[in-house]
Order: C-alpha cells, then sequence, then structure tokens
C-alpha cells in the first residue's frame, strides 16, 4: 500500500468511516423513512458482529482515525457495546480510534454509562422539535418524553458536548430555529441546523420546500447576534458564536454550500457495502468477498480503487442529479 491509501484522485485524504448498524429504526422522521412498507436489508446479509470489526479494522489500516457508528437507529444494534469497545481498543495513525455515534436517543438512558465505559467518544443526537404534536407529525410517533430522556442521560453519562442535530421542514418545525437554540443554549448542548438533502424514501424532497442555511440564519437573528467562527477544515458544520459566544450554533448547508471539497468520509452499510458519497449511486461490496474469505490486502484494494473512482461532489444542483436508490435510514447518516 502507498503511505496515504484513502487519497481519492482530488486529493483528499479520507480519515472518517460512517458505519450504519442497522436500517431498522425506532422512529419514521418524514425526511428518512417512510410510514410503512420500508424494505428492509435481509437478514442474512446483515454484518455480523465479528465481521463489522474486521472490516473497520481493514479501514483503520488504511488510515481511517474517527468511527462514527449510525444507522437506521444504532441503539437498535443489541451488540452494540462491544462494537463501540472494539473500535475503541484501535489504533489508529493518530492514536486510538476515535468513535462517535448519531443517534435518535431513544433508550440511551438505559445504556449510556455503558457506552460511555466502552469508549464512546462523543454523542451526536437528532432532536427536530420541542412540542410533542409537532414531534408526532414529524417522526410519526408518540416519543418526545423518551427522546428528552435520552438527551439529558448522554449529558449525564459525561458525553460533552452532546450535539443535538435539526433538520427544519418547512410548515412543520422551521418556526421552532430559536426555541431549539434557546434550549440548548440553556442546557449546554451544541446545536446544529441540517439542511434537508434528497434523502428520503419517499422522493419528496423539492429545492423550494427545504428550508436553507441562509434562513436558518436569518430566523436565528431575529433573537441573537451571530458571528461567524473561522476555520471549517473538514467539519461540515459552520460555526457560528452567539451573542458573542462562547456557545456557538452550526449550519450544515449541505445542499446550498456544498462542502465536497474537503470530504473526508467513507461510509459502510450494515450489510457490508462501501458507499464513497452519501449521494453516491453506486457501491462496493465488502460483504461477499469477506464471506468468501478475502484476506486484508484484497480487501483494502476493492477500497481503494473504489476511492479512485469517488466523484467531486453531489450535484444536487445538477438537472441530471439522480437520487441513490437506498433512502438515508439505510445509507447511515
Ligand atoms: N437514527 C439516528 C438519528 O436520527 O440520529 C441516526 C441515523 S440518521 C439517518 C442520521 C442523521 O441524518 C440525523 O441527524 C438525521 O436528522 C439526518 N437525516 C436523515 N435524513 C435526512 C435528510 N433527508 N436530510 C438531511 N438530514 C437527514
Ligand atoms: Fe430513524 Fe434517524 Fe431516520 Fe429519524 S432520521 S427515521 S431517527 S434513522
Amino acid at each position: 500500500m502507498t503511505e496515504q491509501p484513502l487519497t481519492d484522485g482530488f486529493g483528499r485524504r479520507h480519515r472518517d468511516l460512517r458505519v450504519s448498524l442497522t436500517d431498522r429504526c425506532s422512529l419514521r422522521c418524514t425526511y428518512c423513512m417512510p410510514e410503512q412498507g420500508v424494505p428492509w436489508l435481509a437478514k442474512p446479509t446483515l454484518l455480523s458482529t465479528e465481521e463489522l470489526l474486521r472490516l473497520v479494522a481493514m479501514a483503520v489500516d488504511l488510515g481511517v482515525t474517527e468511527v462514527r457508528l449510525t444507522g437506521g437507529e444504532p441503539l437498535l444494534r443489541r451488540d452494540l457495546v462491544d462494537v463501540v469497545a472494539g473500535i475503541a481498543a484501535m489504533t489508529g495513525d493518530d492514536g486510538p480510534v476515535e468513535v462517535s455515534m448519531t443517534t435518535n436517543a431513544l433508550g440511551l438512558d438505559r445504556v449510556a454509562d455503558d457506552l460511555r465505559a466502552a469508549g464512546l467518544a462523543r454523542v451526536n443526537i437528532s432532536l427536530d422539535t420541542l412540542r410533542p404534536d409537532t414531534f408526532r407529525e414529524l417522526a410519526r410517533r408518540d416519543r418526545l418524553d423518551d427522546t428528552l430522556r435520552g438527551v439529558r442521560a448522554a449529558a449525564e453519562a459525561g458525553f460533552h458536548p452532546v450535539k443535538l442535530n435539526t433538520v427544519l421542514l418547512r410548515g412543520v418545525n422551521d418556526q421552532e430555529a430559536v426555541d431549539l437554540l434557546a434550549f440548548a443554549l440553556e442546557h449546554g448542548y451544541q446545536l446544529r441546523f441540517i439542511e434537508q438533502m434528497p434523502l428520503d424514501a419517499g422522493h419528496t424532497w423539492t429545492r423550494h420546500g427545504m428550508v436553507t442555511g441562509e434562513e436558518i440564519l436569518d430566523r436565528l437573528r431575529t433573537a441573537h447576534r451571530l458571528q461567524p467562527v473561522p476555520t471549517r477544515g473538514s467539519a461540515p458544520a459552520e460555526l457560528f458564536l452567539v451573542d458573542g459566544g462562547p456557545e456557538t450554533v452550526g449550519v450544515i448547508a449541505s445542499v446550498t454550500a456544498p462542502f465536497c471539497g474537503a470530504c473526508d468520509r467513507l461510509r459502510l452499510t450494515a450489510d457490508g457495502q462501501l458507499r464513497t458519497c452519501l449521494f453516491a449511486t453506486g457501491e462496493t461490496d465488502l460483504r461477499t468477498p469477506l464471506r468468501a474469505g478475502a484476506g486484508d490486502e484484497a480487501l483494502q484494494r476493492l477500497v481503494t480503487s473504489a476511492l479512485a473512482g469517488k466523484r467531486a461532489g453531489h450535484d444536487i444542483d445538477d438537472p441530471a442529479f439522480l437520487q441513490p436508490p437506498r433512502p438515508m435510514s439505510a445509507i447511515g447518516g
């Protein structure tokens, strides 16, 4: 292998691996999953704990230094604590691999301490509303209280700072930007708004329907002074000091201000497919060769050749843009 095998054709060095642990979920957020008729991944195709850890270790050997667990809902995976412990025990180019998780927090109160003890470094929790009726409409489940309990549990278990992710939908929760920020400031959570991307299972996304990063900032500016924090690096969130700081709020404008030029991410789906982009329409099957007995070098060659074909950007604005066949819940956000 070359010295930096995870460098693509545009000079982007990849260090961040997003691992989807399951395509199942305890919620049905409208921007992500359909209400019914989800085409679940077939059970035998799902990676076992051992298979998953083997693929992650192979990626770490290639230069991955950070692993984010996602889904679907990672908390639905029974071996979650073992997966965290297994990855946290790996050593990459920069020392121990950093493991984080994106979650809807349902049931987090039951495992937050175990996850922390297993080596989970950070959690990002999706919280789109503070209103029970809006939660029911948006996530199609009546679980706001459980979500908030999970958020509190994360803070109590010592995850600091707890990051909150919010997707604003026009006419649904877009009037809550200021309230959500007030909630985050009051509790010391770090809030980041994410532009809705065309990744919903129903393919209903429209550019007009999306609340843009600029609109989000306009809404926040009705109540706060925002000042951009310089240096974005490969981090997708643009950060703003709120009322002079030190608290910040983030905006991830994936659609209107893409950060593809600094992308350092690879994705592994729960059924062992490697994706070089959220929006890729193609994938590289690692599960079949893994189960056929392929060695690490053969698997690594598959990864590096997939990366060589990574495109410069997501091209959402191109009229020829095609939404990937997998919904976000099966890709891993
Ligand atoms: N279930 C977990 C959760 O909701 O945090 C992890 C998986 S979820 C797919 C990961 C992130 O993707 C969440 O923050 C969610 O809000 C975001 N997401 C899902 N669909 C999206 C979409 N169409 N556009 C933008 N963000 C989306
Ligand atoms: Fe589930 Fe997360 Fe998708 Fe909501 S965004 S349906 S919580 S996977």
